[in-house]
């Protein structure tokens, strides 16, 4: 029994294959390497890896065939909210089109369960904060529509073909492996931690806050973020939850409950390293809700999730000794 980790070669999905690797689960990985890094999967794990795209139904069933698949973590999308708003087709192609492509594989190779990489722009703009998985989900962009899609695709898929699912909402994914050499590595990047690190390297000249006159108690966004080790380890135990025969389509918020302004987070980051990060406000950044933080108590009751690296210095360190160590991401 194998575990097909698609789209392994990204951020959240090298950390996850990595936790799979560690709980001594057997993986396999597919990546297109249009957005992943080949030595995203370490060497050191020795597991397959095939460069295959998820719309290669074909060759995505010989894979599940070849190395006795029974899971599915499917992380193969893409993921860039201002990306999506100016080319929507490439995230109903890819995103709903590709996990469309991948259930036919799983049909057609009786793999009867999958998690899925969701994320909490499903809820748009909330009315209430923390957010729980009842919320609203009205989207605010085709990223999280076409994420929302998917979950309602595996939903049905369950009911027509037996495929349970556990989608995971993720809210702010931050930081890097604290002894692997793996982190984050988006090109170009948007994500504000890696940003306000690329400025401390010298590579940026300042760091823009869009936007200081939200209603929050410093005018900045307020975002809940979560280690990207603690995301990985609740894929392992989404995985095993399915494989002890729940039945059905679970979705569960992936955040730590507490929320960190744009100004809070710079802060923190010149604190840890000891840099001055120049700041200028800019406008707003279109999409953006002022707050975002969820309430991740389902994932901790259902599947027994215990984030461990809760605390954002700790977020940022490890961020930081990945970017300080790895000044041109995986390129260097
Ligand atoms: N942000 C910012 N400057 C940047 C990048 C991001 O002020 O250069 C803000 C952004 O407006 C949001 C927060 O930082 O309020 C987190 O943004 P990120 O892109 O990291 O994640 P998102 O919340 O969009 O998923």
């Amino acid at each position: 029994m194998s575990i097909l980790v698609t789209g392994g070669a990204g951020y959240v999905g090298s950390h996850t294959v990595a936790e799979l690797v560690q709980k001594g689960e057997d993986v396999v990985v597919i990546d297109n390497l249009s957005t992943g890094h080949r030595n995203a999967v370490l060497n050191e794990w020795a597991i397959p890896f095939y460069q295959c795209d998820i719309h290669d139904t074909a060759r995505v069933m010989k894979v599940m065939t070849d190395h006795h698949v029974d899971s599915v973590v499917h992380f193969a999308a893409s993921s860039l909210v201002a990306e999506s708003v100016h080319d929507p087709l490439k995230y109903y192609a890819n995103n709903l089109g590709g996990t469309r492509a991948l259930l036919d594989a799983m049909v057609s190779c009786d793999v009867a369960s999958i998690v899925l990489s969701s994320t909490a722009a499903v809820y748009g703009s909330p009315r209430r904060v923390p957010i729980s998985e009842d919320a609203n989900k009205e989207p605010l962009n085709p990223y999280g529509e076409t994420k929302l899609a998917i979950e309602r695709m595996l939903s049905y898929a369950q009911q027509a073909y037996g495929i349970s699912s556990v989608s995971l909402r993720y809210f702010n994914a931050a930081g890097a492996h604290p002894t692997l050499p793996i982190g984050e590595d988006h090109r170009p990047e948007s994500h504000l931690i890696p940003i306000i690190l690329q400025v401390v390297l010298g590579q940026r000249d300042e760091i823009l806050i869009y936007g200081d006159d939200y209603e929050t108690r410093d005018g900045t966004c307020i975002r809940d973020y979560i280690h990207v080790c603690d995301l990985a380890s609740a894929h392992y135990l989404a995985v095993s939850h399915l494989r002890e025969g729940n039945t059905g389509s679970y979705a569960f918020n992936l955040g730590n409950g507490s929320g960190f302004s744009v100004r809070e987070v710079i802060d923190c980051v010149r604190a840890i390293s000891e840099h001055p990060v120049p700041a200028l406000v800019a406008p707003r950044r279109a999409g953006d809700p002022a707050q975002l933080v969820g309430d991740a108590s389902l994932a901790q009751s259902v599947l027994g999730w215990k984030p461990t690296r809760k605390d954002l210095t700790q977020i940022v360190a490890d961020a930081w000794r990945w970017h300080r160590t790895h000044p041109d991401g995986y390129q260097g």
